[in-house]
């Protein structure tokens, strides 16, 4: 028997929702509404799983504004006897997070300062950021944009979504949005369809760009319906955030294909992160599952100066050899395997080093 490329993907599902029925599990308004959000639910797993090392008494210590909050699908794929997990680094807040070095900066890419109306930040010409929303399905503990991400008064009103995209309409420079938040997919497929096809009236929007890492914490918000509304924009890219192997799941894999059926151009961005996911042989596993998936790796980030972040940040010079290493293992998907390495700067938006 020969096997297929969706065999090599897996699905994992805590013990905890075992009795979660699959129609609920799939859905996306389900994975919502249990997401984990308090110690006490922690402290409710860790007595049904014995399994369950994470240090409970390190999170009660982290004097964090920044939410925290987990799907049980992103859940799942934490190795609870694991407390290097790289899924659990990602979404589990530490004690760490109250260390703020001089060098950390609240707003590290200087995005608003670079707003000509709210929550449209227009750093180049051609191209202008939208902040839209502060929700997100996991907050990753490493967000560049965690100073509003989880912040309800962040959130723009209709009134401000309807502003930036009359700005885009009266600067004909401007070629490319990006819809980000938070995650983009946080709306109902009726709130994004109006505010594509706003953007889609204006005729010099050429390339429409959305940021989403629900594909890799919520791959089930992907729905026919979903998708039904992407169709009629093209074209669309979609920016998402697989840092990790272990976050290319079955379903992940089922959610990139629905998108790329839909004629969707799906391209990654991974963060390299210490401990998850600083060396070539963690990145060249992830490539290239993300490869199968039809996702390209795109860009590989330097982790931001934000503020609270310091736990993650490897060295630059660690990355250059991390992506060196990459370069040296030339195959026939050398090409498209190897992503462009970024950092960013205070202010002065994307440098490429390698
Ligand atoms: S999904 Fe993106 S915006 Fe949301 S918390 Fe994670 S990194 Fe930040």
């Amino acid at each position: 028997m020969s096997i297929k490329t969706i065999d090599l993907f897996s699905s994992k599902r805590h013990s905890f929702w075992a009795n979660v029925s699959d129609a609920d599990w799939s859905s996306w308004a389900w994975q919502l509404q249990h997401k984990i959000t308090t110690l006490d639910q922690l402290i409710e797993i860790a007595k049904h799983d014995p399994s369950f090392k994470l240090d409970v008494e390190d999170i009660i210590k982290t004097q964090t504004e920044f939410n925290f909050g987990i799907t049980p699908y992103y859940f799942s794929l934490i190795n609870l006897a694991d407390p290097r997990c790289p899924i659990g680094l990602q979404a589990l807040p530490s004690s760490e997070e109250n260390v703020k070095l001089d060098n950390e900066l609240l707003d590290f890419p200087k995005e608003e300062t670079m707003m000509p109306v709210p929550g449209l930040t227009h750093r180049y010409p051609d191209r202008a950021m939208l902040y839209t929303t502060h929700h997100c399905a996991v907050y990753c503990r490493f967000c560049t944009r965690k100073r509003k991400v989880s912040n309800p008064t962040s959130t723009l009103q209709t009134n401000q979504i309807l502003k930036a995209i009359e700005y885009v309409k009266d600067h004909p420079v401007i070629r490319e949005v990006i819809l980000s938040g938070g995650d983009i997919f946080s709306f109902s497929d009726k709130q994004l369809n109006e505010m594509l096809t706003g953007l889609r009236e204006i005729p010099h929007v050429e390339i429409i760009r959305l940021g989403t890492r629900n594909l890799v914490t919520m791959p089930c918000r992907v729905t026919e319906s979903l998708v039904n509304v992407l169709k009629q924009h093209h074209p669309i890219y979609i920016h998402t955030h697989f840092n990790h192997v272990s976050e290319c799941t079955l379903e992940a894999f089922k959610a990139c294909q629905m998108l790329r059926k839909a004629g969707c151009v799906v391209n990654n961005h991974t963060v390299i992160l210490k401990g998850i996911n600083d060396s070539a042989g963690d990145i060249e596993a992830l490539n290239e599952k993300l490869i199968m998936m039809g996702v390209q790796p795109y860009y590989l980030y330097h982790c931001d100066l934000t503020y609270g972040s310091h736990h993650f940040r490897t060295k630059i010079h660690d990355d250059l050899e991390l992506v060196r290493g990459l370069h040296k293992h030339t195959d026939w998907s050398h090409e498209i395997n190897v992503p462009h390495y970024m950092i960013d700067t205070p202010g002065g938006g994307k440098v490429e080093l390698i």
